[in-house]
């Protein structure tokens, strides 16, 4: 299992005045490294290409208010957590746009050492559990051998993809690949080989799949691809390009099935049911190939 401890993130403290940063770097640096920023267009810049524990905002700022600053940062890294530093004189017109920023919290202006630090550790402390839940869930839904969606990804988005074809009268089609003669390949070169060409394939087929489609380890030496908006014929020509492709990266080569929603198909696992079929009927025709559900009908 990976091990889950998480790097420290930085804090990204921002403020027109020079003097503010200052000292927020002077009373947090013993915590996380700080990083600080005058211009609110420079910080997001800065934010949008770094991961940062806890995002601290001036609310009064030439270029734009703190709240339109955090309210952007919490759209960009929601688990970011975000604190407004403010004058305690503006503190009564914030009112119920704090919400609107979805603020972890707020400073007032001047704060106290000891409470700023332990306010901030326990923002600190929020995003790391924030992150580390999120690792948990990529891990549960990953396969440990190839690194692609495993059958418990494959499923929830398969019912997830279904329910939204049905729902807006989309198509939605699924390819189910399986490697070819994958015994004879490990009697011949060893379990640890396979295991290799395994992940191989994985990555081959992740990295020839559209951006829209999920390709997952199915089970043993068996994926599929979920492929939101395409119809069987777009799928065929999917499954044809992973299929040479795939041959052309690795020392082995596969046999596809390929069914499509709405073609005679009233649930996701009449989808997975068809798609099989087919992956049977390919097998059964010298595999390497791919088949499509309707070629099992003539
Ligand atoms: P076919 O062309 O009909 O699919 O033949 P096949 O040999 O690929 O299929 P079969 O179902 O007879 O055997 C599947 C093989 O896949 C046997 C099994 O050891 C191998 N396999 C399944 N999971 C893994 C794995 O995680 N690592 C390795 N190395 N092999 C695996
Ligand atoms: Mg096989
Ligand atoms: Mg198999």
């Amino acid at each position: 299992m990976k091990n889950l401890s998480l790097e420290p993130l930085p804090i990204l403290a921002v403020d027109d005045e020079e003097g503010v940063l200052k000292s927020l770097v002077r009373d947090l640096r013993e915590l996380n490294p700080i990083e600080t920023c005058t211009d609110a267009n420079l910080a997001l810049e800065r934010f949008r290409d770094t991961e940062y524990a806890v995002v601290i905002s001036d609310f009064k700022m030439p270029q734009m208010d703190g709240l339109e600053f955090l309210e952007t940062c919490a759209s960009t890294r929601p688990e970011c957590q975000r604190v407004l530093l403010t004058a305690y004189a503006d503190l009564a017109d914030l009112g119920n746009l704090i919400n609107r920023a979805k603020l972890n919290g707020f400073l007032a202006k001047p704060w106290e050492k000891a409470p700023l630090q332990s306010f901030i550790r326990s923002c600190i402390n929020n995003n790391y559990l924030l992150r580390e839940n999120t690792q948990l869930r990529r891990m549960a839904w990953t396969d440990s051998l190839t690194q692609i969606p495993n059958n418990r990804y494959f499923w929830e988005r398969l019912e997830s993809e279904f329910s939204r074809a049905k729902r807006y009268s989309r198509p939605l089609s699924l390819i189910m690949a399986d490697i070819d003669d994958f015994k004879k390949f490990n009697d011949q070169y060893g379990h640890q080989h396979g295991d290799k060409v395994l992940f191989k394939v994985a990555q081959s087929l992740e990295g020839l799949k559209r951006q829209m489609d999920t390709v997952a380890r199915y089970g043993g030496e068996e994926f599929a691809v979920i492929l939101p908006e395409a119809s069987l014929e777009q799928a065929m020509a999917i499954a044809d390009r992973l299929r040479i492709s795939t041959a052309q990266k690795t020392d082995v080569h596969l046999s596809f099935g390929v069914a499509s929603y709405p073609d005679n198909v009233e649930s996701s696992s009449e989808l997975l049911h068809k798609a099989d079929l087919a992956l049977i009927e390919a097998k059964k025709r010298g595999k390497n190939q791919v088949v499509s559900s309707k070629d099992l009908a003539k």
